[in-house]
């Protein structure tokens, strides 16, 4: 490259041109290299722009995650903070159900169909080989067969695995990114997202463990006394402001303890889970029923009256006859219950009050013979 200079000069009748060529290939390349490093710096600005914008979601969606306090919730989240970081992706995460056999797709995001929404293990390569799996191109890699349609764009599948149990698997499909730089920090994104969700996942997994745990009697799987506190607050406070009635019974199985001592104890643990499931179907879904002590219950009838609750407690009572409990290879029959019912708006909707309403009706029962509900009444108040 030349730069030519042309310079008219008249000398009396003559007239010349004259020309000065120079040679500016040296500027030009420097032009050339100050254009590529301003591109270049461009460039960088944008990267660190977007990764700026991939911290400040990572860091909102963490943040929002240590705010979840049930599983569901954080799907929601992941969901929802997925498709801002992985804008023009399709994806979804996927979790192990409790009987460990098979995947649900619990999140998604993105415009794709991309996963069936219930798969095995051995579906997906990741969780196969514990490990993630990229398929770059779609037509000749290793494809799992969770997907509904194939991918037709390369697509990663990250397994969720702490401490080596499996939680689930983490997918996502895309367009081809624009530069492989671009890609290699989709990559490490994804996984990055992946470590947070994990973590957040087993937390939330772990905290329901305890709650459950702590809520629920380990014999009958009913829910146990501290619960029905927590509950009958929350139940009076609701049928107050609804105005709707609301039933408390407390039901006592009838000379139990010769029934452990004739039969032995196994068959008394036996017996109790029998008389927990027979309730459990006998009952409503929004009924509350709990163990209350070692073969006592309480059940907790919202939106019952009294005489409803009666006529339900009465079916149990005459369904509990029915039950034969087989131990050591024979048939035992079940001893008898007592139940005392007592209804909330008599009680001034106060939980102790409540509870020793129905405790006094229970003890009435038991007195006039055992194997019968009574309701608390005249009788029981002047006790
Ligand atoms: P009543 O009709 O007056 O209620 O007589 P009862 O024998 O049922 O009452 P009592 O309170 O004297 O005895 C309750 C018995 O329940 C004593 C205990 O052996 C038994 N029990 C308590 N918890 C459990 C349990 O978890 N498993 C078994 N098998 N028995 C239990
Ligand atoms: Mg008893
Ligand atoms: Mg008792």
């Amino acid at each position: 490259p030349v730069v030519i200079l042309l310079n008219p000069i008249h000398s009396g009748k003559d007239s010349m041109v004259m020309a000065v060529i120079r040679d500016i290939t040296e500027p030009k390349r420097t032009a050339e290299g100050v254009r590529k490093t301003n591109e270049e710096l461009m460039a960088l600005v944008t990267e660190l722009q977007r990764r700026d914008r991939e911290m400040q979601s990572l860091i909102s969606m963490d943040d929002l995650l240590q705010s979840c306090t049930s599983q569901e919730d954080a799907y929601k989240v992941i969901g929802f903070a997925a498709g801002e970081l992985f804008e023009g992706h399709t994806g979804c995460l996927a979790v192990l159900q409790a009987s460990g056999r098979y995947l649900e797709i619990v999140a998604r995001w993105g415009t794709g169909s991309l996963g069936d929404p219930i798969f095995s293990l051995d579906d997906c390569w990741a969780l196969r080989r514990g490990q993630l799996h990229e398929v770059v191109n779609a037509e000749t890699g290793l494809l799992c067969r969770h997907f509904v349609s194939h991918p037709n764009t390369r697509y990663l599948c990250v397994p969720l695995t702490v401490q080596g149990e499996i939680l689930g698997v983490f997918c996502l499909a895309g367009a081809p990114a624009h530069t492989s730089d671009h890609q290699i920090g989709q990559l490490q994104l994804a996984v990055t997202v992946c470590e947070s969700i994990k973590l957040s996942l087993s937390n939330l997994k772990l905290r329901e463990k305890l709650r459950a745990e702590a809520i629920h009697d380990p014999l009958t799987g009913l829910f146990n006394r501290r619960y029905l506190e927590e509950m009958l607050v929350r139940e009076l406070h609701r049928a107050r402001r609804r105005k709707s009635p609301l039933c408390l019974t407390m039901l006592d199985l009838d000379n139990f303890k010769r029934f452990n001592d004739t039969h032995g104890h196994d068959a008394g643990d036996a017996l109790l889970r029998e008389l927990g499931r027979l309730m459990r179907a006998k009952l409503r879904k929004s009924d509350i029923l709990c163990r209350y002590g070692g073969e006592e219950f309480v059940i907790v009838l919202p939106d019952s009256s009294l005489l409803d609750a009666e006529q339900r407690i009465e079916q149990i009572r005459a369904q509990l006859k029915e039950v034969q409990i087989q131990h050591g290879g024979e048939f035992l029959p079940a001893p008898t219950l007592s139940a005392g019912i007592a209804q909330a708006d008599e009680h001034d909707f106060d939980p102790g009050e409540l509870l020793r309403a129905a405790d006094k009706a229970l003890y009435s029962a038991k007195n006039a013979g055992r194997d019968r509900v009574i309701r608390y009444g005249a009788k029981e108040k002047d006790r």
